[in-house]
């Protein structure tokens, strides 16, 4: 790898020329023999002595200094960066950016003596390899595999055991930082499996644990393709799956078991309505831009699978979607060959799923459908959270046409306002209170506030536009209040004087992190010219309130 490069990468983990430090501490930790052993053999064939004396110091340094036990997957990141030394790197230099790029990527993993974010990143994992793979997906779970087997090397070394090429390595990591998405990991080891698929599809299943250890990247060709095959499935992932997934973050030690919890409950990816009307209705009806070609909101070719009884879809339903027909929702054998009319589609067009959330026999219905598009190992099948009836509810709300729609005998329409007050909630659960037992209040606010503050727009996922944003902050004298711009009302209310602090993201400084003293950090993306005006407004008026 070219020196050019290797100043790159250290260039995007460590500030330039910070001064050094010392690294000298004594090695009597109670596991010191552990780490001694591990770094005896860690890379034994490329490290030197001396460097293998460096590696326990520094390993043994870090321990202690972040007040963590050692784990194994430690020794297998740190020594890439301690290489990095030969390179005319010094050495607090390459201690600072192993300490970096752990923090960013697997910040909490190490802090946590039973690695209890992994078993969140395990159900995540399973998700998305059944969303892009199902026929390994399905194998896999046949078998018994699960992702523990295969997965905790790509986390715990940040694929150094599966890159042994220090150069190729390097290159992999930088790759990772700048995409920026720590769900990227997962797509890697998602496109290494799509590689060597027929490797692992050959074996036999009690062999697989040792096909596993032996997949690896040996050569810049194959981590090219790897690297493109992680783009193509990033790229097909629908946005508001992503979005779900990524509120739910497994380094978050106090909520990673809730999280689980919730998320083992998911039979699939979930897709949230305004995707699916976005992407199945005529272009011009849910998009402004004069390229529909090239349309970045309209990206993926989508199919809508109206799973409502024949009865409810003839009050309603919407534009190019398909209704699943009368025969397929009597006949168990009939919906089982369901998919298979549809074979055409495989493999380019995403298939949504959406029941109308109203009766138990019909989710029912979704998920064996659901199963038996895995069945014909179709890739790409989601099920739409909330239903029609969620749909509905975001269809009227932008004025989208709903064919056919019987306002007096569509069951979405006529549903009691508590049920519907209900499904609101359950969304706004997912999204913004996620992990918190509290319930914020939303109090009467005056129409006068809106007119007077103004509101910084603002975003919750790196990848959505802000611009094509729903949601603000207004900042009052005590509270910052999260704004619905298009319905214009109050999400939830945040208390200035609760606030303990605010970050904001190393490599994005427009993503605040706003810790609360009773409820759980909340993070926001603004407009990067907007950002310094808005945390001055709520410095000046923290300062205020404790004056
Ligand atoms: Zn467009
Ligand atoms: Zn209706």
């Amino acid at each position: 790898m070219e020196k050019y490069s290797i100043r790159s990468l250290v260039g995007r983990l460590c500030e330039p020329e910070i001064p050094e430090f010392p690294l000298e501490t004594e090695l009597n930790l109670p596991n010191q023999r552990v780490i001694n052993l591990d770094a005896l053999r860690t890379r034994s064939d490329l490290l030197k002595p001396n460097e293998k004396n460096i590696l326990e110091k520094l390993l043994t340094y870090y321990c202690k200094t972040e007040k963590v036990t050692y784990k194994q997957g430690m020794n297998e990141i740190l020594a890439p960066f301690l290489l990095l030394n030969r390179h005319n790197v010094p050495l607090h230099i390459c201690y600072t950016c192993f300490k970096n790029f752990v923090a960013k990527f697997i910040p909490t993993l190490f802090v946590d003596d039973a690695f209890k974010p992994l078993s969140g990143l395990y159900v995540i994992t399973k998700l998305i390899l059944k969303y892009h793979l199902p026929d390994l997906s399905t194998c896999f779970s046949n078998n018994e595999i699960t992702p523990d087997i295969y997965m905790t090397t790509w986390y715990v070394t940040m694929f150094s055991s599966k890159i042994k090429e220090l150069g190729l390595l390097y290159i992999f990591w930088q790759y990772l930082i700048d995409t920026n998405d720590n769900l990227f990991i997962i797509y890697f080891g998602i496109a290494l499996f799509e590689f060597f698929k027929q490797e692992i599809q050959n074996q036999e299943v009690m062999s697989l644990p040792n096909v596993f250890k032996k997949i690896c990247i040996v050569d810049y060709d194959t981590l090219q393709i790897v690297l493109q095959n992680s783009e193509r499935i990033k790229a097909n992932m629908p946005f508001t799956a992503d979005m779900i997934l990524k509120k739910y973050n497994m380094f978050c030690l106090e909520n990673t078991e809730s999280f689980v919890k919730l998320l083992e409950k998911f039979m699939c990816l979930l897709i949230l309505p305004r995707e699916i009307i976005i992407q199945t209705y005529p272009h011009d009806a849910v998009c402004k831009c004069l390229d529909p070609r090239n349309c970045k909101t309209k990206r993926l070719k989508y199919l809508l699978i109206d799973c409502r009884p024949t009865k409810e879809q003839k009050n309603g339903y919407f534009i190019n979607s398909q209704l699943l027909s009368k025969a397929a929702q009597k006949y168990p054998n009939k919906l089982l060959n369901y998919p298979k009319s549809f074979i055409s589609l495989k493999k380019n067009t995403h298939i949504a799923l959406m029941g109308s959330e109203e009766n138990k026999d019909e989710e029912n219905l979704v998920q064996k459908l659901f199963d038996s598009f895995i069945q014909h190992e179709f890739p790409y099948v989601s099920i739409v959270f909330g239903g029609y009836k969620s749909c509905h509810e975001f269809a009227l709300l932008h004025n989208f046409e709903i064919l056919s729609h019987k306002i007096k005998r569509c069951l979405a329409c006529n549903s009691c306002d508590d049920s519907e007050n209900k499904a609101k909630e359950l969304t706004l659960d997912s999204f913004f209170r996620i992990g918190s037992t509290q319930k914020t209040l939303t109090p009467v606010i005056k129409d006068s506030l809106i007119k007077t503050e103004k509101i910084y727009k603002c975003k919750i996922n790196e990848s959505q536009d802000i611009e094509e944003s729903d949601i603000g902050l207004i900042v009052t004298l005590k509270q910052i209040y999260l704004w619905d711009i298009r319905r214009n009302e109050v999400i939830e209310v945040f208390d200035i004087d609760q606030l303990t602090k605010i970050t904001s993201n190393k490599t994005c400084s427009e993503n605040l992190y706003f810790s609360f003293i009773k409820i759980p950090k909340r993070s926001f993306i603004l407009r990067p010219e907007e950002c310094k005006e808005f945390l001055f407004k709520v410095r000046t008026n923290f300062q205020a309130m404790r004056n």
